[in-house]
């Protein structure tokens, strides 16, 4: 089946909804290796250390939960776990266990040292959690068959297996699951010279041609995010080989990025529509997410998770308990002017 886009919705998409979803060939452009895994250092240096370690003792890695926003490289990083560790790795995700039995099965079927990869493991339904307790504690699972008088408890051994857990928000896991987790990855916002490493190492798989600044003017304009970095690579490809000569210089990319209304700092249509509405309808803020999301006509979690890690980094936002607040950098970035009379804007 194939949809058709005009230029405009596909334009929209690029820069909206397709940040949260995965690209199509995504996969050439996964790192299989530590080594090739570009940033994230201290994570890094401290997995290596608990992979080797688990490997000396011939011992299945204890459970995992990587944290921090879409695209920063975590289903890669559990991909890199199942390599380093030299075992297989299943991949599922909260919202796609359905009833408590997908969960066991996907446990029962699982062999020694194999890791289960539970990405989104918030959006995990907190009644099929409890079944995880005794399996990620004791390697073990209680099954209740029947009813009343008649139910019959049946105690199945698993494999030792990991638990690799993915999530976007940390702080909605319930502490006890919270707890079973031996190890907690955060991962960071990238740096504008990790980006380009990536997008250099993305080019050269892809066989783009590209110069350094070409790949720097792209990995700034990334908002922290290799997934996005790697999508804007293949977007600049496209303009660099229809309207330039296929190689991607400072000049194509800034124009070609231009076009796809990403602006110098990185900003997109739906950034800088959030900031303008506080500004222009909640004068600068303070403004609740669900209101802010209403107005805006988006979903809060796609601004919490998506879109706010990277303004707050960069101090376009700041988070008060009374809501959000754009900051003085903001209205500067927008052109507006700053009268500076906000409360709470610093
Ligand atoms: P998440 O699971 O956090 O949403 P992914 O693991 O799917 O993110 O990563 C998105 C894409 O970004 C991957 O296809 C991969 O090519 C790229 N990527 C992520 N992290 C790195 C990294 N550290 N080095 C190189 N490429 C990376």
């Amino acid at each position: 089946m194939s949809i058709n886009y005009s230029e405009e919705q596909f334009d929209e998409l690029l820069t909206t909804s397709s940040m949260l979803s995965e690209d199509t060939n995504e996969s050439s452009l996964r790192p299989r290796t530590l080594n090739e895994y570009i940033g994230q250092k201290k994570a890094k240096e401290n997995l290596s250390v608990f992979i080797s370690a688990a490997k000396m003792r011939n011992e299945p890695l204890d459970h995992v939960l990587l944290h921090g926003p879409p695209g920063l490289g975590k289903t890669t990083l559990a991909a890199i776990i199942a390599n380093e560790m030299n075992v297989n790795i299943r991949i599922t995700s909260g919202p796609a266990i359905e009833k408590p039995g997908d969960l066991v099965a996907m446990l029962t079927n699982l062999n020694e040292g194999d890791i289960l990869f539970v990405d989104e493991i918030h959006r995990l339904n907190r009644a099929y959690e409890e079944i995880l307790y005794p399996a990620m504690e004791d390697f073990a699972i209680d099954i209740i068959l029947g009813k009343g008088p008649a139910a019959n408890s049946i105690h199945l051994d698993l494999p030792h297996f990991t638990l690799i857990g993915a999530t976007t928000r940390s702080g909605q896991l319930t502490a006890p699951l919270r707890d079973r987790f031996g190890v907690t990855l955060r991962l960071e916002l990238y740096s504008i010279e990790e980006l380009s490493q990536i997008v250099n190492r993305s080019a050269s798989i892809l066989n783009i041609e590209i110069d350094g600044e070409g790949s720097h003017e792209i990995a700034s304009r990334s908002r922290g995010t290799p997934r996005i970095a790697n999508r804007l690579l293949k977007r600049v490809r496209d303009f660099a080989q229809v309207e330039a000569d296929g190689r991607i210089t400072a000049k194509v990319a800034d124009r070609a990025l231009s076009r796809l209304d990403v602006d110098k700092a990185g900003l997109d249509a739906i950034d800088r529509r959030m900031l303008r509405s506080i500004i222009e309808y909640y004068n600068g803020g303070p403004v609740g997410l669900d209101t802010l999301a209403a107005t805006i006509n988006e979903e809060s979690v796609t601004l919490e998770d998506v879109y706010e890690p990277f303004l707050l980094q960069n101090g376009y936002l700041t988070r008060t308990q009374r809501g959000r607040c754009v900051t003085r950098k903001a209205y500067e970035h927008l052109g507006i002017e700053y009268l500076g009379q906000q409360e709470l804007n610093l």
